[in-house]
């Protein structure tokens, strides 16, 4: 059982804008969405939680540790999907796969390969695995994300707006996949999209001007949203 409690966190950039006001979150093993429209704060949380942006104030533990004090300690068990998965046009998902493998410290040749071509297969990508990540569909390259986001078993999974530009079909896909790992870790998935809250997660926030407005279960928060 992992648990990840952020405490009054804070975060303003220059010009007065003020991204992350007092944020107070407490989220254990499973599905967590955050859900808020545009310009709510979502992608600063999401980088301050994957070790990328630093708070001004507050702080985060996940499993009783500072995440900002000890950084590598938690970059080692985090996956992070970001908006947009870089793309690289000559190489393939194969070799891109094991690259990235190799520098979340999967030293053993042997025990990367089987662990990248297990990935491909579970993300329904071993058929393209020769093919360059840049030729992918949207669907694919999301995919992709995920498989890479799962490198070394990690146990925080970080997901900012996976499922933006997906089409339905593609968005349902990913829908199941996601719900597959959710379990036995902590993922936390931040969408403007009320379903896919509602369809994968337990446990849910709104945040809306840096501030969380709302927290419970989809379905209790159903009639407010
Ligand atoms: P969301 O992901 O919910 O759209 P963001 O965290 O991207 O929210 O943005 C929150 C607010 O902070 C917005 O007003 C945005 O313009 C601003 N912002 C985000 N990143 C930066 C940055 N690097 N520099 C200045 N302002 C930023
Ligand atoms: P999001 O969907 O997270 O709101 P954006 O398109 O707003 O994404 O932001 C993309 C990138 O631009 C992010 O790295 C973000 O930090 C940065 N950014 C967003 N708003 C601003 C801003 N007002 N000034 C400077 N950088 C910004």
């Amino acid at each position: 059982m992992y648990r990840l409690d952020i405490q009054h966190l804070s975060k303003s950039y220059g010009g007065g804008v003020q991204a992350l006001r007092a944020v107070n979150l407490r989220v254990s093993n499973g599905m967590f969405g955050l859900l808020g429209p545009n310009g709510a704060g979502k992608s600063t949380l999401m980088r301050i939680l994957a070790t990328l942006q630093e708070p001004d104030s507050g702080r985060v533990l996940f499993d009783g540790s500072n995440i900002h004090e000890h950084p590598h300690a938690l970059r080692s068990r985090l996956g992070y999907l970001p908006q947009d998965f870089g793309v690289y046009p000559r190489t393939s998902a194969l070799q891109l796969l094991d690259h990235l493998a190799l520098l979340k410290g999967l030293r053993n040749r042997k025990e990367r390969k089987e662990q990248v071509l297990a990935l491909l297969q579970q993300t329904n990508l071993y058929e393209a695995r020769h093919r360059a990540v840049s030729t992918f569909s949207g669907g694919m390259r999301q995919r992709f994300g995920i498989a890479q986001a799962l490198l070394g078993n990690p146990s925080l999974i970080i997901a900012d707006e996976p499922t933006a530009g997906l089409d339905p079909e593609e968005r349902n896909r990913f829908h199941g996949l996601l719900s597959e790992i959710g379990e036995q870790v902590v993922v936390l998935l931040s969408t403007h999209i009320v379903e896919d809250v509602q369809d994968l997660c337990p446990q849910m926030a709104v945040l809306a001007g840096g501030r969380v407005i709302l927290q419970g279960r989809p379905t209790a928060l159903a009639a407010d949203l």
